[in-house]
């Protein structure tokens, strides 16, 4: 059965949010005078939150759809499992840990009502840690020097998408996906608003410093091949540079003798060339990594269980 709003939430070990998440989400959709749902993609807890989910199932059979994975396959992942299942003219995506309010989903629905294929919510005030907040402005610059995607904040999850360009999203096979990023690849009107953030209600964030630099990763190896570039373009100035040093050490050594000065000069740039070959040699991997993950076509996710959807095969 087709509804308007399909509500997506990906939730790994928010057992201290999900109470006042739910109490707070359904009054706002229910306002909204849209048929509903919500899709909680409980990706792999370890604490309670699959048996506060199944009893919110329990609550409200009417909207609330469960997808339980097997383990922890990542927010995006996630995302998508929900992506393949939703059955709304409008999804919406929004995090568990109450940082989004779910009061801003009108908001963003109304843009979308008035035409717009892919809404998104940059954060007016972020309330995360001094670090996360300049690493993420690092990457957006990054990000907009070195793609086309235009964005305030690609890091804000709430966000609402029509149908078709959830339907594009899904028709990549690509593995280690950035989902704003790429719906707005897709989206032919795009807009952005301004949107509440809120510290998160209880426990820390699911992301440590390697998830973070890995979905980063993601984001701009999935969307250009400008860092390659920069790497050949690098190669062949460092080999001008070479032939010139070259030129200028057998000159010297023609005419001015054997000499052993500058050998820790000669050290210090051969060490200098060897790490960025080793940088190099690493952003390869980081493509080849990927193509291999696709090319290997194991499935993204394993299923424990889905609760409340029409077809159970689902
Ligand atoms: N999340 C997830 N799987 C993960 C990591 C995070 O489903 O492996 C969910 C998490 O429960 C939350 C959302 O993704 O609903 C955003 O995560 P978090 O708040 O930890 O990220 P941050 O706000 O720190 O960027
Ligand atoms: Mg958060």
């Amino acid at each position: 059965m087709e509804v308007d709003v399909s509500v997506v939430v990906p939730v790994f070990n928010e057992e201290g949010n999900l109470e006042d998440l739910f109490k707070r989400l359904c009054p706002v959709m229910d306002s909204t005078g849209k048929s509903w749902e919500v899709i909680f993609v409980n990706d792999g807890s370890r604490d309670s939150s699959g048996e506060i989910l199944r009893s919110f199932h329990k609550k409200r059979p009417d909207v609330v759809k469960l997808i339980d994975f097997n383990g922890n396959f990542g927010q995006h992942t996630a995302i998508i499992a929900a992506f393949e299942r939703v059955s709304g003219k409008v999804v919406v995506t929004i995090d568990a840990d109450l940082q989004n309010p779910p009061e801003e989903i009108t908001k963003l629905l109304k843009r979308i009502d008035e035409g717009y294929d892919a809404v998104g919510g940059y954060r007016k005030q972020r309330e995360d840690t001094f670090m996360r907040r300049y690493a993420s402005k690092f990457v957006n610059f990054m990000r907009d020097k070195m793609t086309n995607i235009r964005m305030k904040d690609q890091g804000c999850m709430l966000r609402a998408y029509t149908r078709d360009i959830v339907k594009a999203v899904l028709s990549t096979n690509e593995r280690s996906m950035f989902i704003p990023a790429l719906a707005y690849t897709f989206a032919s009107n795009p807009d952005e608003i301004e949107v509440e953030h809120a510290q998160r209600q209880s426990g820390t964030s699911k992301y440590n410093l390697y998830k973070l630099i890995r979905l980063n990763f993601d984001l701009i190896t999935g969307f250009t091949l400008v860092p390659l570039q920069l790497f050949t373009i690098f190669g062949f100035l460092s080999a001008i540079g070479s032939f010139l040093l070259v030129g200028i050490l057998l000159f010297r050594r023609f005419f001015m003798g054997v000499e052993a000065e500058g050998v820790f000069t000669l050290f210090a740039i051969l060490f200098f060339l060897v790490s960025m070959t080793l940088i190099g040699i690493g952003l390869i991997g980081e493509y080849v990594g990927r193509i291999y993950q696709v090319v290997q076509a194991r499935p993204k996710y394993i299923l424990r269980e889905t609760v409340g959807f029409e077809n159970p095969a689902k």
